[in-house]
C-alpha cells in the first residue's frame, strides 16, 4: 500500500512540475497568498516620454532601442478569506493587444462573479477599463470596488484638476464606475478606512493625485501591488529619479517610488508591478542611488 502510494505521487509529480501555465496567467505563492498576474496585453512606451534623462542614456539602457516593451499586468490576490483583484486593465473586446483581462481569468479558472473586491491604484484608462464588460454592464457583479478619495476627488472631485491630455479619458471613467455606484458597490476609502484583513493601503501619490499601492499579508509574509510606481524598469530601477511624462507631479512620484522601494528593499517583500515585464514581479535591492531588481518567474 505505501509503495502505491509513493508510485502514485512519483506518477504525479512530473505532470505538477511540467504543466505549464496558460498564456499571460502566472501564480506565485507567498505564503498563504496566492499572487495570480493577468495580463491584459503588452503596448510599446516611446523612450521620449521618460524625463530626466538623456534620450541617447535611455536608449543605451533600453539595449539600443527608442521603445519599451511594455506588459499591463493585473494582479489578482487570493488571500484566506477572499479574493481580491488590482486593476482591471483597458477593458475593450480583447481582439487587439490589450483588453485580454477576461480571457486570461477565464484561463486561471477564475470566476469574475466570485471575486470580492477590486482595489483600484488609480483612475488611468489601463487600470479602470476593465471593470465594464463591452456591453457596458459590471464585469464583476459581486465586487466592491474601491480607490483612494485623493484619487476619487482629483479626478470626479468638486476642484478636480484633470490634466489636459487626459481629459478625452473622463467620459469613459465615468461610465466604467456609474454601474457600480448605481449598485451601491463602489466604496472610495479615507486614510483611516479599513480595508479588511490583510490589505493595507500605501498612499504613493505623484503618479496621480491619489496612486496608491497596496499591502496583502498573511501570516507575516507580504506582496506589494504598487501600481505605476515605475514604468521602464530597464531605465528606472536604476535611476528612480527618472519620471514620466504621464506622472501628474514628478518630483511626488519620484519620492514615492523611493520610498516604497526602499521599504520593500529592506523588508525583502515581493513587487507586483502594472508594466514591468510579465508577469511583473521583483525582488530589490538598493545599489547606489537606484535598485537592483531581481525578476521572479
Ligand atoms: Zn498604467
Amino acid at each position: 500500500m505505501r509503495h502505491a502510494t509513493f508510485l502514485a505521487l512519483f506518477l504525479a509529480v512530473p505532470s505538477l512540475v511540467f504543466a505549464a501555465e496558460p498564456t499571460g496567467v502566472h501564480r506565485q505563492t507567498v505564503g498563504k497568498l496566492e499572487v495570480v498576474t493577468l495580463q491584459d496585453g503588452e503596448i510599446q512606451l516611446p523612450a521620449a516620454l521618460l524625463k530626466g534623462i538623456d534620450a541617447d542614456k535611455a536608449k543605451t539602457m533600453l539595449g539600443g532601442k527608442d521603445k519599451a516593451d511594455t506588459s499591463i499586468n493585473a494582479f489578482l490576490v487570493r488571500m484566506p478569506d477572499k479574493t481580491v483583484l488590482v486593476d482591471t486593465g483597458t477593458g475593450g473586446d480583447g481582439k487587439g493587444p490589450t483588453g485580454h483581462l477576461m480571457e486570461r481569468l477565464q484561463a486561471a479558472g477564475v470566476d469574475p462573479a466570485k471575486i470580492d473586491l477590486i482595489l483600484i491604484t488609480h483612475f488611468h484608462f489601463d487600470h479602470t477599463g476593465g471593470l465594464l464588460k463591452p456591453d457596458g454592464t459590471r464585469a464583476f457583479p459581486k465586487a466592491v470596488v474601491r480607490v483612494a478619495q485623493a484619487e476619487h476627488d482629483a479626478w470626479l472631485g468638486e476642484n478636480a484638476k484633470v490634466p489636459d491630455m487626459m481629459k478625452d479619458r473622463l467620459p469613459a471613467l465615468k461610465a466604467a464606475l456609474a454601474p457600480y455606484q448605481a449598485a451601491g458597490t463602489y466604496k472610495p476609502f479615507g486614510p483611516k478606512d479599513d480595508l479588511g484583513k490583510g490589505i493595507r493601503a500605501m498612499s504613493s501619490v505623484g503618479h496621480t493625485g491619489g496612486h496608491t499601492s497596496y499591502a496583502f499579508s498573511a501570516d507575516g509574509k507580504e506582496v506589494w501591488v504598487v501600481g505605476d510606481l515605475i514604468h521602464i524598469g530597464a531605465v528606472q530601477f536604476a535611476q528612480p529619479k527618472v519620471a514620466m511624462v504621464f506622472d501628474s507631479d514628478q518630483d511626488k512620484a519620484i519620492a514615492a517610488r523611493r520610498d516604497v522601494f526602499k521599504k520593500a528593499a529592506a523588508s525583502g517583500t515581493l513587487i507586483a508591478a502594472t508594466h514591468l515585464p510579465f508577469p511583473g514581479l521583483v525582488q530589490l535591492k538598493v545599489k547606489g542611488d537606484g535598485f537592483l531588481a531581481t525578476p521572479v518567474k
